[in-house]
């Protein structure tokens, strides 16, 4: 802190000050007006920390792992939110995909997005059967047919068509609950826990075909887009990501109604993405985690949530080490989303997180962090949970025999 005398030499005015007034030191109310103010567009300010702590470089996991949470394929259609066709995009070769993760260490990745029928197949064709163990594919709910009034069935039977065309397990977007609606596009949305869906949550059971779900979204994206919304900027960039207003349900309303999806269906294994959909809340996600033995969560697109509360995050891992599983969100060539974007950066960054106990580093390779302006601390895991995070417990959710 400066005293309103240094500050008044420092800019030059003391002599003028003095001189005019004459009355003495001025209230703290009027050095706030004397001072002369800057405005900084937000978008501008990028500080340099000063902190000087021992920074580690992670190039390589320490053991191969898996990584669960990737977009390697997406739908070539969409409208509203509701992916609406078989036909996939793909992201990225194969090829470009292994050169990255021989180097990371990563032994396979997961793909999530794999559609069904054709584009299905097509997937399952370049990626799982011309790199077997490097590959997996999961497969997507047809949302096209869901007005249909055989749904029900065709959905279930549509799992079991997928299954035999090479799917590992059901991907479920947030589309559930926030986007699909009565008719598709428009209507009354659709709750996560409509029974039409029973048959295909009971069918994976049976199949023993993990369900992979993202359900909800960060809390701040319910929340007013203001000065008081911890991630301001992101939802400035992406204002479609806001789930404020509208007709929308609460989040805490989006994840009764998944867990009453669980409790309904024991025998069928969910993964539920991004820490259980609440990372800020690890008693909660460990709450639901004691409650339903069929739930299991990945870290996708979340350290930046784990890394910021590293005492609680070290402590979750070690009582859940058998449920946590390792992902990323990593999509090819997403540069407009540091925080999912497949290159060696990222994976570093997720190394360091789980490995070091260095401090205060980025959650994402990126000069502003891209979910909120922060940084995190490494929880330096041991070996044996490491083990089963990076690989372990994947494995078991896709019966991957080593
Ligand atoms: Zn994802």
């Amino acid at each position: 802190m400066i005293n309103r005398r240094q500050w008044l030499y420092g800019a030059g005015l003391m002599a003028g000050a003095v001189a005019q007034s004459g009355r003495g030191l001025a209230t703290s109310t009027e050095e706030a007006q004397e001072r002369p103010k800057h405005s900084l567009d937000l978008s501008d300010f990028v500080p340099t920390s000063m902190l000087q702590v021992h920074a580690s470089r992670v190039e390589r996991a320490r053991f191969p792992l898996i990584d669960f949470h990737t977009h390697i394929t997406a739908s070539a259609k969409s409208e509203k939110g509701v992916a609406l066709a078989s036909d996939r995009r793909f992201l990225g070769t194969a090829e470009e995909l292994l050169a990255v993760m021989d180097r990371k260490n990563i032994r396979a990745m997961v793909n999530l997005t794999g559609g069904y029928d054709q584009g299905l197949s097509d997937t399952v064709a370049k990626y799982d059967r011309a790199f077997p163990g490097r590959f997996y594919t999961l497969t997507e709910p047809c949302y096209e047919r869901w007005k249909e009034p055989n749904y029900p069935q065709f959905q279930a039977q549509a799992i079991e068509q997928a299954h035999r065309q090479g799917a590992r397990g059901l991907k479920i977007l947030k589309t559930l609950g926030l986007y699909l609606r009565e008719n598709i596009t428009s209507g009354q949305l659709v709750k996560i826990d409509d029974p039409r869906f029973d048959p295909m949550w009971d069918v994976c059971g049976q199949l023993n075909m993990p369900v992979a779900i993202h359900v909800s979204d960060p809390l701040a994206f319910f929340n007013p887009t203001d000065r008081f919304n911890e991630r301001y900027e992101e939802l400035n960039n992406h204002p479609d990501w806001s789930f404020y207003g509208r007709d929308f349900p609460s989040s805490a309303e989006l994840l009764e109604a998944r867990n009453r999806v669980f409790a309904r269906h024991p025998k069928t294994q969910f993964v539920v993405l991004h820490v259980g959909n609440f990372a800020e809340n690890l008693a909660n996600v460990a709450e639901n985690l004691d409650r339903f033995p069929n739930m299991t969560v990945d870290i996708a697109a979340r350290i930046g949530e784990l890394g910021r509360q590293p005492r609680t995050t070290r402590k979750f891992f070690e009582k859940y080490q058998d449920r946590i599983l390792f992902g990323t969100d990593a999509t090819p060539h997403a540069d407009q989303y540091p925080q999912q974007v497949f290159n060696d950066q990222l994976y570093e960054i997720y190394y360091r997180f789980l490995e070091t106990e260095d401090e205060y580093f980025d959650y994402a390779p990126a000069k502003i962090p891209p979910q909120g302006r922060w940084r995190i601390y490494g929880i330096n895991l041991p070996e044996t949970i490491l083990r089963k995070v990076y690989f372990e417990n994947a494995a078991r959710q896709l019966n991957i025999v080593v």
